[in-house]
């Protein structure tokens, strides 16, 4: 184990006990997206006993505090996700769930966690930071669609005062514990949906001359969709299309009246997106019009791509470094086409999103599996990582 987990960030690591605890209830009692309510109740404990002052969301379970209200320095926003997934848990732990299909599996206990650490010492520190710094416990982030900042953001949960950064961290198995990852620029996808349904003209499957097939139109569609990653887009700007679900037909000898395809399409940044669903719309009409078939298309919206201002990001690089030291904090090389509801705070506020490092060598971990166990050091670190990287964000880096 890295031994310079037990080596830095004192004030981190007075907080352990309290983080260690806060986590567990969490953990203990994962609730689903849009149904975080117990879970906000432990939040809103958790920041009384803290003397935070906090406010709940009407219509979310969204959680705002706000710690040194009357500063004057620039206001930054550390925010935390507070949902859970419907898996079982199987990972052994003394304080596993207690539910069967809801677990803690892509680590949101711990972001939380972390968030109430840095809140422990920003809130106490003997040299106050210069600005107030806001906490956001955002409910929602795995519902995938509409999620739980974009509510948020409709509540006011960047106003007054007005913020002016906002930092976020996930778990990450592919960096390792003890160190925090971080990149400029678009960092995770943007990930819309599409629902479509091919109509054709049915009948016995020996006379198929008699009217378009949907099972073959729907089958050219799959494939002309692939074509449009690899003929349309740029091979250097990453584009993903998949089509995920393909439904129709009941048996051999009956052509179906209609066949419906469901997909994804993941993209890095808002030109290329509006560009794909565009051309997803033409590929499609001229597929089934060339045979006479028509179809309904149903194009959602999900999260927008995630871009990590690069002038903030490296901010709270610099201040990482000094307080991780320079082997701990790391420069991811890669975006990755996950999408996060995160991206909707930086739509509208400069800020990054960074890799919390629970990697342990030997010891595979995936997000969303059901044995996935965080090393519960990694709230050392994540507690460290806000606290530091509000401070660099106010100017105040050691
Ligand atoms: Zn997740
Ligand atoms: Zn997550």
């Amino acid at each position: 184990m890295p031994t310079v987990l037990e080596s830095w960030s004192p004030a981190a690591r007075r907080v352990l006990p309290a983080m260690r605890a806060w986590r567990m209830a969490f953990h203990q009692e994962p609730e689903l997206s849009l149904h975080e309510e117990r879970t906000r109740e432990k939040v809103v404990a958790a920041l009384r006993e803290l003397g935070i002052p906090y406010r709940t969301l009407q219509g979310s379970n969204g959680v705002v505090g706000l710690i040194g209200a009357d500063r004057p320095g620039p206001v930054v926003a550390l925010r935390a996700d507070m949902d859970a997934l419907p898996v079982t848990e199987q990972t052994g732990l003394a304080f596993e769930s207690k539910y069967p299909g809801r677990m803690h599996a892509c680590g949101h206990d711990v972001h939380m966690a972390s968030l109430l650490g840095a809140a422990s010492i920003l809130s106490r520190s003997p040299h106050p930071l210069p600005g107030p710094v806001r906490l956001l416990f955002q409910p929602a982030e795995e519902e995938g669609g509409q999620g739980g900042a974009g509510p948020m953001i409709a509540r006011g949960c960047l106003e007054d005062p007005r913020v002016d950064f906002v930092v976020g961290q996930h778990v990450e198995p592919a960096v390792p514990l003890g160190s925090v990852g971080w990149k400029t620029g678009p960092f995770m996808a943007a990930a819309d949906k599409f629902r479509l349904v091919v109509h054709g003209h049915g009948g016995h499957a020996s006379t198929p001359h008699q009217g378009p097939d949907a099972v073959v139109v729907a089958s050219e569609i799959v494939v002309a969709l692939q074509t449009l990653v690899s003929r349309i887009r740029d091979p250097l700007d990453p584009v993903v299309v998949s089509v995920g679900s393909i439904h129709g037909g009941t048996r051999d000898n009956i052509l179906p009246t209609e066949v419906v395809l469901e997909g994804t399409v993941r993209t890095l940044n808002p030109t290329t997106r509006a560009a794909m669903e565009a051309a997803l719309r033409r590929r499609v009409r001229s597929v089934a019009a060339s045979v006479g078939a028509t179809v309904r298309l149903q194009y959602v919206h999900g999260y927008p791509p995630l871009i990590n201002e690069p002038e903030a990001t490296r901010t709270v690089a610099r201040a990482l470094v000094q307080e991780l030291g320079r082997d701990h904090v790391v420069e991811v090389e890669h975006p990755v086409m996950g999408a996060e509801d995160f991206s909707r705070f930086l739509e509208r506020v400069p800020g990054t999103f960074l890799r919390l490092g629970v990697g342990v060598p030997g010891r595979p971990a995936s997000l969303h599996s059901a044995t996935f166990a965080p090393d519960e050091r990694a709230l050392v670190v994540g507690a460290a990582t806000l606290a530091a990287a509000a401070e660099g964000l106010q100017g105040t880096g050691r």
